[in-house]
């Protein structure tokens, strides 16, 4: 499956018409429709090899599609070396120049294209306060830390005035909390500098956090785009719903059994409540019956596995508000009546 997502006003920076890049047998990439608009921080999110550097290259001009069309800004760009495209890329790795100062590392694009010297610097200067490296001009890579290696990729990149910037998993080589921090100043960057951004991850909680939209791959193809919001809150498939965030996933006869309805429903452990057996389900709710079989205390939340009297088992997610949380593992046993809102299943496609 493919898809476009309802066109904003925006402008149009990237359009993939029925893209395929294949190698051999190995379908990379395979008969993408997709439009990204300008200014946006837009993520392609999925497992190894579902074909997002693919595409990334494809729009730098890395790559070149078996078949299909790709434009950027209106201008079919399908063919076009990546020097004749107004698109820069950040890689995983940095690629900086070791020999070379932090200041020439910046100033590099300029000075391919011939700017003065004076020129140059203040363009470093201003880029280099940007990415709050301000005053480390004469610094060499090999005395910066990684994430301050990453901002001088960064700035090398931006100082260009791409009209697209691609980052292919740019923040992989740095520890979680660098890593936290860098997905907020990204983001604050690109909002100052209004550039689109194309931004290449697996992990699900990054582009969750980074993105105005994000495209969801799976085996070359896109199964959904939307806003974060929308992919957690309403994934389309069974793929999207187990790869970003955790689903219960309800199908066949216990979808018929536990809501008496056809089809295969996702529904988030967070959205599902313990509560005691007595108690009466309210309006527009579906229940269950169970018996807590695991407990996995989380410290903000404890995870309850739980196996249904009519068969099957539901994971849910509460919140460890209550005092007692202390005592969570006592649950283990425990037999429990699970309530979920109606309006929190998602019937999925296929
Ligand atoms: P990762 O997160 O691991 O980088 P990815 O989603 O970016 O994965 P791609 O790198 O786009 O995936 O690769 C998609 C598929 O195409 C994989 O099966 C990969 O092995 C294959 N592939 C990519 N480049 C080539 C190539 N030059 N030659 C042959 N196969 C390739």
């Amino acid at each position: 499956m493919s898809e476009r997502n309802t066109p904003p006003s925006a402008e149009i920076a990237v359009r993939f018409n029925k893209v395929s890049r294949h190698f051999g047998d190995v379908r990379a990439v395979d008969q993408v429709d997709l439009d990204i608009y300008d200014g946006e921080f837009f993520s392609m999110l999925g497992p190894s090899g579902s074909g997002k550097t693919t595409c990334l290259r494809l729009i730098a001009g890395f790559e070149q599609s078996t078949s299909g069309s790709i434009q950027l800004y209106g201008q079919d760009v399908t063919g076009l070396p990546p020097f004749l495209r107004d698109v820069n890329t950040v890689f995983q790795d940095y690629a900086l120049f070791p020999h070379m100062t932090v200041g020439e590392n910046v100033g590099y694009g300029l000075m391919v294209k011939g700017i003065a010297k004076s020129d140059r610097e203040l363009q470093v200067k201003d880029m280099l306060e940007m990415v709050q490296l301000g005053g480390m001009e004469k610094r060499k890579p090999t005395q910066l830390s990684g994430g301050q290696r990453q901002r001088v990729a960064l700035a090398r990149a931006l100082i260009n005035r791409p009209r697209v910037l691609l980052l292919d998993e740019p923040l992989g080589a740095l520890d979680l909390k660098l890593r936290q921090q860098m997905q907020l100043e990204l983001k604050t960057i690109q909002h100052r500098v209004g550039i689109t951004f194309i931004f290449v991850t697996h992990d699900q909680e990054e582009a969750l956090t980074m993105s105005d939209r994000i495209a969801v791959f799976n085996q070359g193809k896109i199964e959904q785009i939307g806003t974060p919001a929308e992919i957690y809150e309403q994934p389309k498939t069974e793929f999207v719903a187990g790869f970003v965030g955790v689903s219960n996933i309800v199908r066949g006869d216990q979808a018929r059994r536990v809501m008496g309805k056809d089809g295969n429903f996702a529904i988030r452990p967070e959205k599902i409540h313990i509560v005691p057996v007595e108690s009466p389900a309210p309006e527009n709710t579906f229940c269950a019956i169970g018996a807590i079989r695991e407990v996995i205390y989380l410290g903000v939340n404890t995870r309850y596995v739980v196996d249904l009297d009519t068969g099957g088992e539901l994971s849910v997610l509460e919140q460890n508000l209550a005092q007692d949380s202390m005592n969570v593992a006592a649950a283990r046993g425990r037999k429990v009546q699970l309530i979920w809102q109606q309006s929190d299943c998602r019937l999925l496609q296929g």
